[in-house]
């Protein structure tokens, strides 16, 4: 990379002008009419008539698909690099009725889908134009016939949208005008949830603690408002589970995740197995900080602080030179990425916080947004999100149906490129202190995924069994938190956060059920093709490449078996790859008491 990269993206070449964009507005309507159009030519479709009707309307579907993820795409890139722009607003607020439309459309193309008669089926699908999409279909398929009717279906979707999706929007209304004081060297201010949030990680355990006491005080203060958006949404969800006869609450997302219960089951069943070593971290931890026990707030408290800050341009070579070790097409793409300015990484006021990758299949272009300062855990985000981008370019030229993977295996490529980059800054950190403190940023990855998403997944299992019966109160609720990050964390700190089902936006997720143990698979399956990288003989990049795009239309069993030849459903591959993190956690426990002695 010869000249100085520009940290701000070029969004003008994918629609120019941005919110006051004519192109794109026009580009909207366009989707509109052809969403309308669409929907039209469904409803009068013979299910039964003939393959070449069905050819032209999946066509038309894919071309529709891709526009409108191109259009989703432009909105949020807008509405993240200014948080003022309130243009970008309406653009979200209309994103969000077209989508309702867009899904009503495919509804009834499943349930078209749903009425071909067996013989009919079996023809579809062995014409050359179908054979593609063979998986997607019969999923889609398989889908339709367990849903309601038509009308049925389709008054969920409309209710939804202010039943449902509202409780979700509510609750970021009231997290939004959430204010937490905190006094600093003598003064106080109000702080929004996030700020204050980030002042946690602080090294002073006093300052750590206090902050800690006055968010917990604010979520306390309004509980009985979010026990009312949880319960509610969580309502909603369930009784839609009853009309459909669907009695466990995992079958939803698993569903959406394309897994099996019993691997779910085998990988939470090999992480409790291996947690009592992460058990010994956190004691070791405990002792860094020089405290018997750590509390919730102390889990990512930071060990140490001298860890050396690179330039936006030395951040952006160092992460193209580390991923040319595993693959030289993954290191064309980054380089690519920055010197087209595909990535926001400018550190100002006014952006969104956060990090995303978000895809512009109709221009085969790719978006990261993040926020730039030098540190490692800046690199490794935008590793990450390189990854994301990477999984992207290689589907480029995969039917637009196929390329739509589940949240679980869409972690993969990010975490693996984060991991590159991560390890290689603990073999390359200068002093033994710096080493350590990047072991650490790992380890705690590991923790995050294996206690903190753990208890989620626990509580949020449990939360659903018992609203099944009524509202559950915030007084249990607290209680049910607590108990799943005890089961979580092995009993093993000296407190618990008891409103953490109301701090934690994902609970309030309501497009994503269980937006919790899709993150350990993604951070497993992917630490899981790391360990297969490096032992694996032949080419490496190809094989990895061929797995990214068959994301999307194969199920996790089958996707492993066929590329990795595993079986998820046995402990084996999850123990292999848990072992990976266990290095890692070995490295610092020893390191950590060299450097205590
Ligand atoms: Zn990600």
């Amino acid at each position: 990379m010869g000249q100085k990269l520009q940290p701000t993206w070029d969004l003008d070449v994918i629609f120019p002008g941005q919110s006051n964009s004519e192109e794109f507005r026009q580009f909207v309507d366009e989707v509109k009419r052809d969403i309308a159009e669409l929907t039209k030519e469904v409803n009068h479709l013979d299910a039964n008539g003939g393959t070449e009707a069905w050819e032209i309307i999946l066509e038309k579907l894919e071309v529709l698909t891709k526009r409108s993820r191109e259009m989703g795409a432009y909105i949020s890139c807008l509405s993240a690099q200014d948080v003022t722009d309130k243009q970008a607003a309406l653009y979200v607020a209309e994103a969000a009725q077209i989508q309702a439309s867009s899904s009503a459309m495919t509804k009834i193309v499943d349930q078209k889908l749903g009425a071909i008669t067996e013989e009919n089926w079996n023809i579809l699908l062995e014409q050359e134009a179908i054979k593609p999409l063979q998986f997607i279909l019969t999923e889609r398929r398989e889908r339709a016939r367990e849903q309601l009717s038509k009308n049925e279906e389709i008054l969920i979707g409309d209710l939804a949208v202010d039943g449902y999706h509202a409780w979700n929007q509510m609750y970021g209304t009231i997290v939004g005008n959430m204010k937490i004081d905190i006094a600093e060297d003598g003064e106080t201010q109000s702080y929004s949830v996030g700020q204050a949030s980030n002042k946690l990680s602080t090294p002073d355990r006093e300052q750590r603690e206090y902050v800690y006491r006055q968010i917990s005080k604010a979520w306390k203060d309004h509980e009985d408002l979010f026990g009312q958006t949880l319960n509610h949404l969580a309502g909603f969800r369930l009784q839609k589970y009853k009309h459909y006869e669907w009695d466990n609450v995992l079958k939803e997302p698993l569903e959406k995740n394309r897994m099996k219960e019993e691997t779910l089951n085998a990988m939470w069943g090999a992480i409790e197995k291996h947690k009592p070593l992460f058990v010994e971290y956190l004691n070791q931890k405990a002792s860094l900080l020089n405290l018997d026990q750590l509390s919730i707030f102390d889990v990512n408290a930071p060990i140490q602080s001298k860890v050396e800050k690179k330039s936006y341009d030395e951040g952006a070579a160092f992460i193209v030179e580390q991923f040319r070790g595993f693959s030289p097409q993954m290191a064309d793409f980054a380089q690519m990425a920055f010197e087209k300015r595909w990535i926001e990484a400018e550190d100002r006021a006014g952006k969104r916080p956060g990090g995303f990758c978000t895809s512009f299949p109709a221009s085969e272009q790719t978006r990261i947004f993040m926020t730039y300062s030098g540190t490692p855990s800046n690199i490794a985000t935008l590793a990450h999100e390189l990854g994301h981008g990477y999984h992207q370019y290689v589907m480029n030229d995969v039917n637009g149906l196929n390329q739509g993977y589940a949240m679980n295996v869409a972690e993969t490529a990010s975490t693996f490129a984060e991991m590159i980059v991560a390890d290689a800054s603990v073999k390359m950190a200068k002093t033994d202190e710096e080493k350590l403190t990047l072991l650490e940023d790992k380890v705690s990855r590991s923790i995050a995924f294996f206690m903190n998403i753990h208890a989620r997944f626990l509580f949020e299992k449990q939360f659903y069994e018992e609203r099944k019966k009524g509202m559950v109160g915030t007084d249990r609720l607290n209680e049910l938190m607590v108990e799943a990050q005890k089961e979580a964390y092995c009993d093993n700190l000296s407190e618990y956060d008891p409103h953490f089902w109301a701090s934690k936006l994902h609970f309030h997720i309501t497009g994503v059920p269980f937006y919790n143990f899709p993150y350990t698979f993604g951070y497993l399956f992917s630490q899981g093709i790391y360990a297969y990288a490096q032992d694996y003989e032949g080419d490496f990049e190809e094989k990895y490449t061929a797995l990214l795009r068959d994301t999307g239309r194969l199920t996790v069993e089958e996707l492993a078996e066929k590329h990795l030849q595993v079986d998820l459903t046995k402990p084996d591959f999850w123990e292999n790859a848990i072992e990976i993190c266990e290095q890692d956690v070995q490295a610092f426990l020893e390191l950590s008491r060299k450097l205590q002695k």
